[in-house]
């Protein structure tokens, strides 16, 4: 029997345009995409950015394992590029067995059937090799307006219209496990947007909010569309939710000015998290649990002798001695006898063996997941390297 969880994955979680410098690597650079899996496992799609290459490379290849065919209901919460440019590059798109039914409102710029049309001009000459009849899968198109409702399997979904040029629209998930609001793209200051968003967010699990500036930031951009982490605070705050991811990141935020906004936000909301590309959100009807894809490791290296100082989930200050293991190139599994904070930052120290003068090599890492372990008082905590 299916377990009563849904399963909300970042595939992209960067605004605007895509980052690939060094510097983003660790949050991501991918933009916005998606995927919710509902508790009776149906599959949704929010926003098409250039995550969505990796997420239906993911499909493609589980449904070539299993010879199931893909179906699944795709939100497109506006036409801007960084929503939209990554469907010519999903691979589920081009199997016929597979059904896709794509929602969208209809554009006062394009007309009727504002989503399809939009299909077509971004795989027009010369701007793609291939074109439309490329795409063998079977689409609908649904037009949708903000306050319109639908259900989708057992989850109900609701839209409203948000405060960004041109038009946005945010989506309320209410599933049986508990309620996701997706708000991306969206600058406050408009008292009757503003009052919208409190109520799609409301009492909400988890509620994802643009929030790609600094306060700072924000004040020099008014009228670009988007929000800062403070203002999400106070939505989040007002509309009583439980936990806020902040989301949509600028290009050119590094992965130390997204530290630093999380470090910030901290401050203000306990329960607040910075959308990292990779990273899972499991909403059971009691709980949150956050974990974090990183690549799998080989299995053969060995575990090496390290020194970690952190801070415990009360602010304690701790240093452990302890082994390393699973090391990639991004990603490592670290025992602790102390349980650090998600998304907090540790230090890792190799320890030379006794003889050796080779110099100590420090490395600084996010954690990412956190898991008791059975068999002693220990947790396993994931990390990720920071540059
Ligand atoms: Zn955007
Ligand atoms: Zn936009």
């Amino acid at each position: 029997m299916a377990e009563n969880i849904a399963k909300l994955s970042f595939w992209g979680v960067r605004g605007s345009t895509p980052s690939a410098d060094r510097t983003t690597w660790r949050y991501g650079g991918n933009t916005p995409c998606l995927e919710l899996i509902t508790p009776d496992q149906g599959r949704l799609i929010l926003d098409c950015g250039t995550g969505l290459r990796m997420l239906g490379n993911s499909w493609a290849a589980e449904a070539e394992q299993t010879g199931r065919s893909i179906e699944a209901d795709v939100l497109v919460t506006h036409y801007h590029w960084d929503h939209i440019q990554g469907i010519p590059f999903f691979a589920p798109l081009y199997s016929p067995r597979n059904a896709f039914r794509f929602h969208s409102f209809r554009s006062e710029f394009v007309g009727p059937e504002s989503l399809k049309r939009a299909f077509e001009a971004q795989m027009a000459h010369p701007y793609f090799p291939v074109n439309l009849s490329a795409m063998s899968a079977h689409r609908e198109f649904t037009e949708l307006a903000g306050g319109d409702s639908f259900n989708a399997g057992d989850t109900r979904i609701t839209a409203r219209w948000l405060n960004h040029p041109q038009g946005c629209l945010g989506f309320r998930f209410e599933t049986p496990a508990g309620v996701i609001a997706y708000a991306t793209d969206n600058e406050p200051g408009v008292p009757e947007f503003d009052q919208a968003l409190i109520e799609l967010a409301d009492g909400a699990d988890i509620f994802i909010n643009d929030a790609q500036y600094t306060p700072e930031q924000l004040e020099s951009r008014k009228g670009w569309g988007h929000s800062s982490w403070l203002a999400s605070i106070r939505t989040a705050k007002a509309a009583r939710v439980r936990h806020l991811v902040l989301f949509h990141h600028d290009p050119d935020s590094s992965d130390s000015a997204v530290d630093r906004i999380l470090r910030d936000a901290r401050g203000q909301f306990e329960n607040v998290w910075i959308a990292a590309e990779g990273m899972v959100m499991s909403l059971g009807t009691k709980q949150v649990d956050i974990d974090f894809c990183t690549q799998r490791h080989l299995g053969s290296e060995p575990s090496l002798p390290v020194r970690v100082t952190g801070q415990t989930q009360d602010g304690k200050t701790f240093d452990e001695h302890t082994m390393i293991h699973d090391m990639g190139m991004r990603s490592a599994t670290i025992d602790l006898a102390h349980a650090p904070k998600l998304q907090s930052a540790l230090q890792v120290v190799m320890e030379t063996p006794a003889g050796e003068t080779e110099k100590r090599r420090a490395l600084r890492c996010y954690v990412v997941r956190l898991e008791p372990k059975p068999d002693n008082n220990e947790v396993s905590v994931g990390v990720v390297f920071v540059e």
